[in-house]
């Protein structure tokens, strides 16, 4: 049993040694979830959703309030599993494992599919350490590689400009939209290969979402996004692949542009023409 538990990690978590999807037909696909459906006591709040996110592409999911978007986010990386009396069925695949397994090593899965908030939360800490505790604490004790993952983290993130004269200031100082920033640079530093982002723009203003969109757009090059949204004018502009949730279910998915100008199904077609009821 612990060759199996011990073999099925080192599936997921050992890049490049296996192809995710190697079949011709087959967009590369980072992850998909098979059935996957989310209960919070006796209610039911995601039904047997299946979906696939393809590589480096930007994923959005829309709907109205409540309907379970960040519930199944939250699945994506067994952050539930934090929220007592939150169960979750079905499987989530990635690098060809069910993730959603007992065996998988939801500390090594949350490594590789990173997370960012509504909220920013920086640590009451300086900029730098906030950057460098994650990796320190995976035993990278090496100064200049430290200092080497702040730099590039703050540099994927669209910041390192702003902040490399002071890296020891307290990152509370900085503004809502740099720490925000700065919360996407921290999950870089891990080495995610997906970056999961739930409403990251909410909470900003017009300028700092501009900034956050620009950013998701070029981090899309080399990691996989999901992203929730309420904003539909975002996920049009940032997304490739849009999946529309109401009432737990996915109603559509498709292109971002074939849902926002030629949506097959009437409950699509109202949400994003703003007749929902
Ligand atoms: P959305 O992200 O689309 O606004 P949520 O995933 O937050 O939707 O919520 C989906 C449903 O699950 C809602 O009915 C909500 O009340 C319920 N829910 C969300 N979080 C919890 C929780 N921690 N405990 C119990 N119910 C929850």
């Amino acid at each position: 049993m612990a060759a199996i538990l011990e073999r099925k990690t080192e599936d997921v978590f050992n890049r490049g040694k296996q192809p995710v999807h190697s079949g011709a037909d087959l967009q590369k696909i980072a992850m998909e979830t098979i059935d996957l459906s989310v209960h919070y006591g006796e209610k039911t709040a995601i039904h047997q959703v299946s979906l696939r996110f393809p590589e480096k592409n930007v994923t959005a999911l829309i709907g109205p309030s409540g309907c379970g978007k960040s519930t199944y986010l939250r699945s994506l990386n067994r952050m539930n599993d934090e929220i007592e009396q939150c169960r979750t069925d079905g499987k989530i695949m990635y690098k060809q494992v069910d993730i959603n397994s007992d065996e998988a090593n939801v500390f090594e899965v949350r490594k590789q599919i990173g997370m960012v908030f509504q909220k920013p939360n920086p640590f009451a800490k300086s900029i730098f350490n906030n950057i460098a505790y994650g990796p320190s604490h995976h035993g990278v004790k090496n100064k200049q590689q430290l200092h080497d993952i702040v730099e590039e983290s703050l540099r994927k993130a669209a910041l390192w400009d702003e902040v490399k004269d002071q890296l020891h200031r307290s990152a509370l100082a900085l503004s809502g939209g740099q720490q925000q920033r700065l919360c996407i640079a921290r999950a870089l530093a891990m080495k995610p290969e997906v970056l999961l982002l739930d409403e990251p723009a909410s909470a900003l203003d017009p300028v700092s979402t501009g900034k956050i969109e620009e950013l998701i757009s070029e981090l899309k090059q080399e990691f996989t996004i999901i992203i929730v949204t309420h904003n539909m004018q975002q996920a049009a502009r940032i997304s490739d692949h849009t999946a529309f949730f109401y009432m737990g279910d996915v109603v559509e998915y498709g292109e971002t542009e074939q849902i926002f100008t030629n949506p097959q199904k009437q409950q699509t077609e109202d949400y994003i023409s703003g007749n929902f009821s």
